[in-house]
């Protein structure tokens, strides 16, 4: 049973908004291609759990631990009376070679050491069970869901370690007939104490490289033409609110400020001023919270994203979207 949902990463959220807004440096989509991709390597992961079953296991996906002072991001957490089996998730494809403890790929040395970090994320949680004196196990696998990854090594231990695509299913029916019970409820409890928020995420984007305005859902175009309550897209025909695009724009915000306060001032000129003050106010109002302390009022994205923005039910779109195509 998946206990949340697979969300896109801070990272994934920013870059997909910067590439909306602008040029992406050569450094920016390599950047933007290796989180896409590692993100696709989880969706693919739950998509193979789902089909095999995780009716007998609760799992954490995506998780923020904090124990004592530091933070440890866990790709997904598999849990049942036994314990807690750490998944560690690598999309990586094309061949690979372990030798003397080091990885390879296509004969050159990369930067991540995948047992190092797995062996760290297993300690963390070794240290939480041990500091709640508790006795379930802690295990760990590296997981490689791509059927295009091969692995050569000389080193016989590392399998014990990892799971590759053509394992995966197996692997996954291992939990079946595992038991949901006191102790599972216990880890899932003292996770949950210690779930924390991304606190490496940093965006500091130099504005003046932004595009102002607000562009087409379906096409990314900015040639759209204003009626009263929409949009059209020049381009592709696409008709859309007026709010779809304001909470497109916000999210976008969100993401490429993170962590700074927007104002309406502020915002007006992310989106080139495309929608009056007052169609603007009335958004910001509906979903953003409001702070009036000091000189400037300022205003927080009420959801973590426009995806989250426009599944929830009581959005009332009076004026629908038409994409095309
Ligand atoms: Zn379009």
């Amino acid at each position: 049973m998946f206990l949340n949902p697979r969300l896109k990463s801070h990272d994934l959220l920013f870059y997909d908004a910067l590439e909306k807004r602008s040029e992406l440096t050569k450094q920016e989509n390599r950047r933007h291609a290796a989180t896409l991709k590692g993100f696709e390597g989880e969706c693919l992961y739950d998509e193979i759990f789902n089909d095999v079953g995780h009716g007998d296991v609760l799992v954490y996906r995506d998780l923020y631990i904090k124990i004592g002072e530091s933070v440890t991001q866990y790709d997904a957490l598999v849990i049942d009376d036994e314990g807690i089996a750490v998944n560690e998730i690598k999309n990586y494809t094309g061949d690979y070679k372990v030798e003397g403890g080091d990885w390879y790929r296509a004969g050159r040395r990369i930067s991540e050491d995948p047992v190092a970090q797995l062996n760290r994320a297993v300690g963390k949680l070794i240290g939480l069970r041990n500091a709640a004196n508790s006795s379930f196990r802690v295990s760990g696998k590296l997981i490689f869901p791509s059927d295009d990854f091969y692995l050569h090594t000389d080193d016989n231990s590392l399998w014990s370690k990892i799971v590759v695509r053509s394992d995966l299913r197996r692997y996954f029916r291992q939990f079946r007939g595992g038991k949901i019970g006191n102790k599972s409820q216990f880890i899932v409890r003292l996770l949950s104490e210690h779930i924390a928020e991304n606190p490496y995420f940093k965006s500091d984007v130099d504005e003046t490289r932004l595009r102002k305005g607000v562009y087409c859902e379906q096409c990314s175009s900015y040639n759209l033409l204003k009626t009263r309550f929409h949009f059209t897209c020049t381009e592709c025909q696409s008709k859309m609110t007026n709010e779809t695009l304001l909470l497109r724009a916000l999210s976008d915000y969100k993401y490429l400020f993170y962590g700074k306060p927007m104002t309406r001032v502020s915002f007006m000129n992310f989106i080139g001023h495309s929608l009056t003050f007052k169609v603007v106010y009335r958004i910001l109002l509906k979903h953003c919270y409001v702070d009036r302390k000091g000189k400037k009022t300022t205003y927080t994205f009420k959801y973590r994203n426009f995806e989250e923005a426009i599944s929830k039910a009581e959005l009332y779109f009076k004026y629908k979207d038409h994409l095309k195509g």
